[in-house]
């Protein structure tokens, strides 16, 4: 396939490529050619990508505007013609449906997720539910920080999940992990409505709040790894593997120095014409093994598990890479009540844990001690280890958890 097409035009390339932009370049090419950084992306945004193919657009309307949801760093905006996000969600769906059959209709669909903007919309005031159904799909979640959702909140989101009856839930993990703890707190029902499969994505989702969950809804869950820039790419089996979703999009994998079988995911996508993205690195980590077969039908290429964000990596006293993966695989063979977590490493060799309970009662001390323990060995006695639990965790402005924190360094 010649990919020189869909790239010849655009100005971030001409400039990044130079004279490797031949007119034959072919996916073979993608070794060869430098990757396609965030800033690369934003740098003179949008006449980096201006094409006469994008003026046409802009002059005809037919285009939107989109921000990416990461911390105020690495926020992008992007252009894409109007609607273009119904079309990656015909795309999971026509994925989803092969691996749940009961799955039929592809607009059954309930979201809880960030308010702050859950891909096409945002809200500022209280939408009635009517207001909230979008392409045929239901929007749940009308409050900014999930820990200030009240009894009414819950009940409303669980009548609306008995009234709307979506097949397929959609939800941020620590989201449903918090709903669900709410509502055992404030004694209300479980919606008497079951979905038939319970799609988890968003963000990293710690293997806690997957046991929360699973302990309320025992349907078939499925996590799947998207980005706003290019849609949903890989999808969970029933196995646990995160197999590609190949559609017009192809994958490169940069090694992470001195940590074997973890990659930087670099995405090739040509499904945005007005922002084709070659190369782009999305600096979320994964863990492959190349050894390793999956036993499900799907053939295609997949990866074990995702191991958080590059910028998230930390040391141990010997200096050994330390990712989210990482310590979340630790923590989660621990046994005890923790909902969400974080690491605070602002303070001089000292590590705060920070956790809220299921309960929001306090762990046994021999469960604390163990939290120490593990940490201490990932971090071989880098650090003296102080734990606190909170009431709560709140989500960073983008409406997401992020569990390391480290603003002053
Ligand atoms: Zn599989």
């Amino acid at each position: 396939m010649n990919i020189s097409e869909f790239i010849k035009d655009v100005p971030v390339y001409q400039e990044l490529y130079g004279s490797l932009l031949d007119p034959n370049l072919t996916l073979n090419d993608l070794k060869k050619l430098p990757e396609l950084s965030k800033k690369h992306v934003s740098k003179n945004f949008p006449n980096n990508w201006m094409t006469t193919g994008l003026k046409k657009a802009v002059d005809e309307e037919d285009y939107e505007f989109m921000t990416t949801s990461g911390t105020t760093d690495d926020r992008m905006m992007l252009i894409r013609p109007k609607n273009w996000w119904f079309e990656v969600e015909k795309r999971l769906y026509s994925y989803l449906k092969k691996i749940i059959p009961e799955y039929t209709d592809m607009q059954s669909k309930a979201i809880l997720t960030t308010a702050v903007c859950s891909n096409t919309l945002c809200y500022k005031e209280v939408p009635p539910f009517e207001k909230r159904i979008v392409n045929g799909i239901l929007h749940l979640n009308i409050t900014q920080d999930p820990n200030k959702w009240t009894k009414e909140d819950i009940q409303r989101m669980v009548d609306e999940i008995d009234e709307f009856k979506p097949q397929c839930f959609q939800a941020d993990p620590v989201y449903l992990s918090v709903f669900f703890k709410l509502l055992k707190k404030y004694n209300v029902k479980l919606p008497d409505y079951k979905p038939k499969c319970l799609i988890l994505t968003y963000e990293f989702c710690p293997k806690k709040c997957l046991e929360i969950i699973r302990s309320f809804w025992d349907i078939p869950i499925h996590s799947i790894y998207g980005t706003t820039e290019v849609g949903f790419i890989f999808y969970q089996c029933s196995k646990g593997n995160f197999h590609w979703m190949d559609d017009e999009t192809y994958l490169n994998f940069k090694p992470i120095e001195n940590k074997p079988n973890v990659f930087e995911l670099l995405v090739t996508s040509f499904r945005n014409p007005y922002m084709p993205f070659m190369k782009y690195n999305t600096r979320d980590l994964v863990y492959l093994d190349p050894d390793s077969k999956c036993s499900c039908s799907d053939s295609n290429l997949f990866i074990k598990q995702f191991m958080g964000r590059s910028k998230d990596i930390t040391y141990s006293a010997s200096n050994k890479v330390i990712t989210l993966g990482d310590i979340d695989n630790q923590l989660s063979k621990l046994e005890n009540n923790i909902l969400a977590y974080k690491l605070d490493f602002n303070y001089d060799k000292k590590l705060i844990f920070r956790f809220t309970s299921f309960d929001d009662k306090d762990l046994k001390s021999d469960q604390l001690n163990e939290i120490k323990t593990t940490l201490n060995d990932l971090y071989e006695n880098l650090y003296e280890i102080e734990l606190i639990r909170e009431e709560e965790i709140l989500p960073a402005p983008s409406g997401k958890f992020d569990i390391i924190e480290r603003k002053s360094l």
